[in-house]
């Protein structure tokens, strides 16, 4: 099976991918992202559907009393590194960036809690960058589906996904792997038997074929 394949079989999948963060504004993607560190979009959602509808420009946000956007954020935890994240961010973005996110990962990744992930995320949702992602779901799918080795960390896995696949089709493989991985190549019982790409995949032939 070579990647056009795989392609076409997500593409049947998931014919619009999309980010599963809610957004309206620029900045709130950018935190949504930070926030959705070791949680579900869902739970994101859940929050920031309270945190943005308060604080809905980012002055607010940076002027917030810390212990409120705590007590918003909470049920997504690691609340208080997230808070000060949260603040930062609008802080960063008024004084360095006219209060726009900007497409430059040599920006992005000065801001307080954005990593390669997010500003790849970012980029690729508001301006249509060609990126890859790898997020916890990307770094799995490519590793049983035998794109990336085991031990490769996610920068490795993210070069090879981006020899692996046409340019032209990284953003959309980003959204359409999240989802796989998210709905049916789940960490836990994956939905091997429905999925057709069952016959190249080291997870598949090592733990059901057998
Ligand atoms: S066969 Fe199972 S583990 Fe392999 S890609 Fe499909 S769902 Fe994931």
């Amino acid at each position: 099976m070579n990647s056009k394949e795989i392609e076409n079989y997500l593409d049947f999948l998931f014919v619009n991918p999309r980010c599963e963060l809610n957004y309206t504004k620029d900045y709130e993607l950018l935190i949504a992202v930070v926030l959705s560190a070791q949680t579900t979009d869902k739970r994101v959602n859940m929050v920031t559907s309270i945190l943005f509808d308060k604080y809905n420009t980012l002055e607010k946000l940076r002027d917030a009393d810390i212990e409120d956007i705590i007590n918003i954020i909470r049920p997504i935890g690691t609340f208080n590194k997230k808070s000060i994240f949260v603040k930062k961010i609008a802080s960063f973005l008024l004084d360095n960036c006219d209060g726009k996110v900007p497409n430059d990962e040599s920006i992005l990744i000065k801001i307080p809690g954005v990593g390669r992930k997010t500003s790849n995320v970012v980029r690729s949702n508001l301006f249509n960058y060609p990126a890859i992602a790898v997020d916890t779901h990307v770094n799995r799918v490519s590793k049983r589906l035998n794109i990336a080795n085991e031990k490769d960390d996610v920068l490795i896995v993210e070069k090879k996904l981006m020899k692996y696949f046409p340019k032209k089709s990284w953003s959309k493989l980003h959204h359409q792997m999240v989802l796989f991985g998210r709905y049916y190549c789940t960490s836990n019982k994956p939905k091997c038997e429905e999925c057709k790409l069952n016959n190249i995949c080291k997870y598949y032939i090592k733990n059901i074929k057998k």
